[in-house]
Order: structure tokens, then sequence, then C-alpha cells
């Protein structure tokens, strides 16, 4: 099967040492992304680490389609044991890092130990160098980006960077990658913040011999580049009025499921603001949306679509430039949108301030810096809804995205079940439950195929290939491009999910954490048979038989 190429380089921090393995087996038989990355940290991280302690690792990976000119792949994968749910988590961010890091002739990064200094990590194919950084204490994202620029002439394409969300350890602190990508959920920015790390470069020459099939890769090249998809121009935003029609855009902190000021919200609000192409590497899709307002001169990229649900209707906002500005805010001071917003929303609720989109802005940035009340909601909506005397809209701690699983309901069994908690991306269920695919209705019956869509996003974010390749990459041509059966492929995922669950339930995860906040029918039942289709024992844990150790090099 078709895999990535190049070195493991383990850093720890705490006695600045680096160290180059050869992990060829590893990467033989778990292709590279998130499935090397979940072995690794399944074997390297002890199931009772501390995910502020020296002992927690994050690792940064690629698949073997990163070193092709195909679009969909210019994303990078990073994993870790996560602050916010207390288990692994990996997360999935564009830009253009991906071709920089295969250039350091890497494919697996892996950051471990405690700095008793901020650093700054430069990483390359001739080595590594610890910088001691003091003055980035307190920077903004892009204030790292400009310091490297001007000290090393690299620019944010070769960089990670966490803000001062991160270095306050917020749990929900982003890395940041090109200023205004993130490896957005589960916190992994507090690690890197808790190991001191302000940011880490990657630059260099190596060019590690992966071979991709020219055919289907031309192909899907070319259908990104000529069609006329509508996402094309609005990239996630196109589909907001759709999911507000179906009732499954939670709004004013998840009370209703629809929002009345969706026009101004939008995605043709969204192209209106548009003013240039935005793209990842190698990517012809260009779906990203560098937004301008006219009036204000105001600039971010983005608001996504759970931007505008997170700091929009969710807030009852139904401005488009307060989003951007708050979108701005998070990317800057280093934090996962749809978990700043939806605790941000938390608060308002509390408040009864639906709306004031002023002090949504000041509460996030108050989270930022943990000033004032910044201080408990930095902490997320399962640690500090009591206190505010709020529901608790999240799962396994993770804070709910759009996609309401009250009306899509395959999406809220995924969301129950999911290892990563409340997450949108870890299945995708809904795409076939908003075509009318699948009834939207019910759990029951619908755990074989929500297994697949498990697997099979557990794949995508493995070889690696955006999401938003699914209806061009399609299941024929993933399988054509690494020489592998789909059935294959889909193992590979499997494998993935097994082993974070089974990491998570060393943890202490069971049964009692499969749970929604709301009432879904047959939801019981529904997880038993997901359970039973897993081969996974009726308190949701894994049987020890199941997980195959894999021996990975002592670092
Ligand atoms: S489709 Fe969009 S997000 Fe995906 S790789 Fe291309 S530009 Fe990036």
């Amino acid at each position: 099967m078709l895999h990535a190429k190049g070195s493991l380089l383990t850093v720890d921090v705490s006695d600045r040492t680096a160290t180059r393995t050869e992990i060829d087996d590893v990467l033989e038989q778990f292709v590279g992304g998130r499935a090397v990355a979940t072995a690794l940290a399944h074997d390297r991280i002890p199931f009772d680490a501390d995910p502020f302690g020296p002992e927690n690792r994050v690792y940064l990976s690629t698949g073997p389609l990163q070193q092709s000119q195909m679009s969909f792949t210019g994303r990078m994968n990073m994993t870790g044991l996560s602050p916010l749910t207390d288990g692994l988590v990996s997360t999935n961010a564009g830009g253009y890092l991906s071709r920089e890091f295969t250039g350091a002739g890497l494919s697996t990064f892996e950051l471990v130990g405690e700095s008793d200094e901020p650093l700054l990590i430069h990483v390359t194919d001739d080595g590594v160098e610890f910088e001691e950084v003091p003055e980035l204490s307190g920077a903004l994202v892009p204030e790292v980006s400009e310091y490297v620029a001007e000290t090393r002439d690299l620019g944010p394409e070769n960089c990670i960077a966490i803000g001062p969300a991160g270095e306050n350890l917020v749990r929900f602190a982003s890395v940041m990658t090109f200023n205004s990508r993130a490896f957005g959920r589960g916190g992994l920015g507090a690690v890197l913040g808790s190991k001191n790390v302000k940011g880490v470069t990657f630059s260099g020459d190596a060019e590690p011999s992966v071979e991709v099939p020219n055919s289907p890769a031309m192909d899907i090249h070319r259908e990104a580049a000529t069609s006329d998809d509508i996402r094309k121009r609005q990239g996630t935003t196109a589909g907001t009025e759709l999911k507000n029609e179906k009732f499954s855009l939670p709004t004013r902190y998840f009370s209703e499921m629809s929002f009345e000021e969706i026009d101004s919200i939008d995605g043709d609000a969204v192209e209106e603001k548009k003013y240039k192409k935005g793209s990842c590497s190698a990517c012809a899709f260009a779906c990203k949306l560098p937004l301008r307002d006219e009036e204000t001169g105001f600039e971010t990229e983005g608001p996504e679509f759970e931007t505008l649900y997170s700091f929009g209707s969710n807030q009852g906002v139904g401005d488009l430039l307060d989003i951007m500005k708050a979108n701005e805010l998070c990317d800057t001071l280093g934090m996962d949108t749809v978990s700043a917003g939806v605790t941000v929303a938390a608060y308002l609720a509390s408040e009864d301030e639906f709306g004031n989109a002023e002090l949504a802005q000041e509460i996030t940035e108050k989270i930022a810096y943990r000033d004032g009340i910044g201080d408990l909601l930095a902490e997320g909506v399962d640690r500090c809804h009591d206190e505010l005397g709020v529901e608790n809209w999240s799962v396994k701690g993770l804070e709910f995205p759009a996609h309401d699983g009250r009306v899509i309901q395959g999406q809220g069994l995924s969301y129950s079940v999911a290892n990563r908690g409340a997450d949108h991306m870890y299945s995708v269920i809904l795409r076939l439950e908003y075509a009318g695919e699948i009834d939207p209705k019910g759990t029951l019956g619908k755990a074989e195929t929500l297994i697949e869509m498990e697997d099979h996003s557990a794949f995508r974010d493995t070889g690696i290939v955006c999401a938003f390749g699914d209806g061009y990459v399609t299941d024929e041509y993933l399988a054509e491009l690494f020489g592998a059966d789909y059935e294959e492929l889909l193992a590979v995922g499997a494998e993935t999910v097994i082993r974070e669950r089974h990491f998570n339930n060393k943890r202490g995860f069971d049964r009692a954490d499969d749970r929604l906040p709301y009432e879904l029918p047959d939801l019981d039942a529904a997880i038993e048979e997901y359970y039973e289709a897993r081969g996974w024992n009726e308190d949701g844990t894994v049987p020890e038989a199941a997980v195959e150790p894999v021996v990975t090099p002592a670092d």
C-alpha cells in the first residue's frame, strides 16, 4: 500500500535533544497521518499522562499524498492527549506546511518534555536548532510569523505557532499555521503552551520518494480545477441556508434550531465580501475565504461555516462583520472558533445577552488571557456550565459543532460514540442525512453505516485527503491511489478508531461517556448495536485482544 516516507523526528524540549528514527515498518502498516500518529501516541504516551505534563506528546504527521501535486492534499494531521476531552484527539489543518515539512525529510514529528524557557524550534533536513525567545512571550500568532520572517527569512507556511491562549493553557487553544489555518479541536495549542514551545519551523530540500500514480491523481486535479462547484466560491459556508432550512443550525445557545437573520450571514453574504481566492498547497479547488469589509477595510480569512454558527446564530449575532472580527480574534490569539464560540454563547446565555457582539468579542479576548470571567470560561463548557447555570452542550468535554443531532439523528449517534466527542468531522454521516440518502430520523439500524463513515474519515485523515475532496476522490480513486482494495483502507481507519478507544478506555472512558445532552429515539439500543458491530464490550470498552501492540523504536 502507498505510504508516507521520511523519518520520525523526536524532539525532547526538557533536555533539548533531537533524535531521528526510521519507522518504515510503522509507515508500511499505518500509511501516515492520523493512523501513524495514533499508533505512536498509543504506544508512547503513558495511559495516565497529565495532558499538561512533560510526558504528553504531540505528533505532527503527513500522508503520502502530501508529496504529490494533487488537489485536496494541502493538509496535515496533529495528534495528542487533549486537555479538553482528556482523551486522544487528532485534528487536521490546511495551509502550505505539508510541503515544507516533507522538505525537512520527515513523515512524523514528535514533541515531548517541558522547556524552562519559551522556545522556537527550527527543523531543517540538516538538523534541529533550539532558540530561546522570551521576547515572544504573549505574542499573537502573526507576530510569531513576522519574527520568523525577519530572523530566518521563512514564511508563515513554514511555521506552526501558538498565541496567548496556548501559553495561558486555555483548554481549547489551537495550533495555527499560515496564520489563519487551525489545528483547532481539542486544545493541542495548550499542550504546546505547557511545554513552553511557542512555535516550530520546518524547511529543507529533502524529497522522499513517494510515487503517487499519475492516474487518477491528474484526473482528480483536473476535475477540481474545472468544476463549477459552489464551494469553490463559498467554501464551507455554501450550505448555511440549507442547514437553517432543515432546522439544523443551533441558535441562541441551542435553545432554537434556526436563525431568523440567516440572510445576513449565509454563503451569499460571505461571497459578497470575498476579495480574492484562497487555497492550500497544490489545491486547484481553492475554497478558502479571504474576506474584506469594504466600509471599514477590516480583513480576515474566513469565517468558515462552523464559525458563522458558533459566533453567529448560536450567539444571536446576525452581523457578518462582527463574526469576522471574532474569527480574527480567535486566529490571532490561537483558539478553536467552535469551542470558543460555544463557550462565549454559554456565557451570553447566562447573562441574557444574546446578540451583544461587542460583549462576545470582549469575552473572547478575556478567555485568551484568562482575565476575570475569562479564567473560568477558558476551561470550556463541560467544566464551567454549572457555575454559569446553563446546560452542558458538550460530549466528552468537546463543545458541539453545528449540524444539530436532534434533527439529523444518525449524526447525533455519531456525536455520542465518537472518541473525540462532539465533532462533526469524526464520521460525517451528516452528509448522507442531509442528502436524504438515509432517513435523518432515528438512530437504530445506522451502526454499520456509521462505522464505515468513521473508518473512511480516519483513513482520509491518514492519506491525507481534505474532506472537501470526498465527491472527487471517490472510493475507487482512493483505492487506485493507494494500490489497495477500498476495504483494506477502511481496515486501517478501523485500527485507528480502535486504538483511540482503547487509549481512552485506559483513562477511564466507557459507556457512561457515550452520552448526549438530549434525548434521541432508541439511542441506548443504537449504541449497543454500534458496540456489537464494532466487536466491543457492552460497557463500551475494546477487548484487549483486539489491540495488537505496535512496537515502535524507543526514543
Ligand atoms: S478543498 Fe479547500 S480546504 Fe481542502 S485542501 Fe483544497 S483549498 Fe484546502
